[in-house]
């Protein structure tokens, strides 16, 4: 599709004015004031000197002021930084220097963090939610304007002009800026609408918006599907079963997209029942691997079905879904979405197809992959060749074209010569009845090259010894495949999407061996 991203929130408020689209706590905004304030904050901006492809780091939770401000910079032709407010502030410095973001929106409790932060930049102003300072202008009061002046309208050419810079997790290594254009976006949208549609009632339609929008999950597949949709998006601004048990009672969502680590903690509350999940029809799980006995467990107590997905910052995200519509296959990231290419290939030797079934990393084309990283022309060489994303997975298809992620590259373990998937020993760990999550990584070994090391947390109240989980393990699993050390922990390190930071137990793991 040839669209810039306002485009949806323009169709959106000229089609269905009157639908809800925004629910964040006793506020509801309807298409109708979501496109009103959007265009009043983007003349207030604008007026301030707001010129197309400006960019802005927002570092906001899920909120009305998100969406707001994510809108405003789509209608004036600017690019949005994404960040994690949680980000500190060399952290947020990072980001602004490597950007070269000119203006920042935070919330008022990040005002001292942001000034830090902008040390040596080129930041010109900064918005906060609340009351202005003389730093600062509110964004609330900036809405309220109301100027009698209109910000000129940019002309955009989608399959050029970057909409957003995604910074990856920085899960594998430093933070590199995905440039991601109106196109790509875009595409994607349109690439998940066709795997959800025919499910869903657009009427009644709720969609739960607890993945974070600042991380590409959040952003495409939750608030803009929404979006384009049509239908309302309920703003979660952090994770926390409970509260988030009470808001599904009260809001009754009928689409839920979550990480695995929200499936993980919302099973092991007594109160996901199925009468408490009775709205869900269709939940959504993507950007890590989700443990066989996680769905099969969250589906037995709840009743709603996990639909597995994948993808990566570098496509939009989405590549893989299980289809609502056909077979889903458990374990499986489902087949590849409308318009995408996949190749599996051998690691070392360029890009012939592997035989059905055999390993290997996994390629992509199609229209949602990234223009390319911004301002790194050597890793943006080295993940897009030939027309080809390289993901750094490794992957194999069945015989239906069902795909099945069994690690990242880097992360493969190679002990004795044998290759062992950390994801492969995970799920293992997961069967047995205490564990309640477990991370495996290699470690040198002056002998095996490298070794199995997993670090594992117990459900509450169980108590399990390392011999007895070896002996599980080995019934389970072929020897070479058994961690040689298994640690207990009280919790595993994660980034702000939940996902377990293997590369940082690995490391702390080698620095205690030296
Ligand atoms: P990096 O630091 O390398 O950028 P990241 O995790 O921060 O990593 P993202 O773009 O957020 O970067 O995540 C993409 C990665 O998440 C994929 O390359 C893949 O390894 C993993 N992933 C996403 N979905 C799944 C899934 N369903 N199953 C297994 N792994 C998944």
């Amino acid at each position: 599709p040839n669209c810039s991203l306002f485009s949806i929130l323009n169709e959106a408020y000229e089609k269905s004015p009157n639908n809800t689209a925004v629910i964040d706590g006793a506020d509801r905004w309807n298409y109708k004031t979501l496109y009103e304030k959007v265009a009043a904050l983007a003349d207030s901006l604008s007026n301030k000197g707001f010129k197309q492809g400006d960019k802005m780091l927002i570092s906001l939770f899920n909120s009305k002021e998100y969406i707001t401000c994510y809108f405003a910079v789509q209608r004036l032709g600017g690019i949005v930084v994404q960040a994690n407010p949680l980000y500190t502030s060399s952290e947020l410095n990072n980001l602004i220097i490597d950007s070269e973001a000119t203006w920042v929106v935070a919330s008022t409790n990040q005002q001292e963090k942001i000034e830090k932060a902008i040390t040596n930049s080129h930041v010109e102003q900064i918005f906060v939610k609340a009351k202005s300072s003389p730093t600062a202008s509110s964004f609330e009061e900036l809405i309220k304007e109301g100027l009698p002046y209109q910000a000129p309208k940019p002309t955009i050419n989608p399959k050029e002009d970057i909409a957003v810079l995604q910074y990856t997790g920085g899960t594998t290594g430093k933070s590199k800026g995905v440039m991601l254009t109106h196109q790509n976006i875009y595409s994607n949208i349109y690439q998940n609408y066709h795997f959800t549609v025919k499910e869903m009632d657009k009427k009644d339609e709720k969609i739960l918006g607890v993945a974070p929008f600042y991380h590409v999950y959040g952003m495409t597949a939750v608030l803009l599907l929404a979006m384009f949709r049509r239908t309302a998006v309920i703003c979660v601004s952090r994770f926390e079963p409970k509260s988030l048990l009470d808001l599904i009672r009260k809001e009754r969502p009928t689409l839920f997209s979550g990480v695995p680590t929200m499936y993980v903690s919302l099973l092991r509350h007594p109160e996901a029942t199925e009468e408490a999940m009775q709205s869900l029809k269709l939940c959504m799980a993507g950007s890590a691997p989700l443990p066989i006995e996680i769905i099969e467990e969250f589906e037995r107590k709840t009743g709603a079905q996990i639909l597995e997905g994948y993808g990566l910052s570098e496509t939009s995200p989405t590549t893989h879904r299980n289809p609502t519509m056909g077979i889903r296959k458990v374990g499986s990231i489902g087949i590849p979405v409308p318009n995408t290419d996949c190749l599996i290939v051998d690691q070392a030797e360029g890009i012939e197809a592997l035989p059905n079934g055999e390993v290997g990393e996994l390629l992509i084309k199609g229209p949602q992959v990234m223009k390319g990283y911004w301002r790194n022309e050597k890793e943006t060489n080295r993940t897009l060749k030939n027309g080809w994303l390289y993901t750094g997975d490794l992957a194999r298809m069945d015989e239906d074209g069902y795909f099945y992620i069994v690690g990242r590259k880097k992360e493969l373990i190679i002990a004795s010569g044998y290759n062992i998937y950390p994801v492969e020993v995970e799920q293992v760990f997961y069967e047995h009845p205490a564990i309640n999550e477990a991370v495996v990584f290699g470690v040198p070994d002056p002998y095996r090259g490298e070794t199995i090391y997993a670090a594992v947390v117990l459900k509450k109240g169980e108590s399990v010894t390392q011999e007895e989980l070896k002996v599980f393990l080995k019934k389970r699993l072929s020897v070479f495949k058994v961690p040689a050390y298994i640690e207990f922990r009280s919790e595993l390190p994660k980034t702000s999407v939940g996902k377990i930071l293997r590369r940082e137990l690995q490391k702390e793991i080698k620095n205690l061996n030296n």
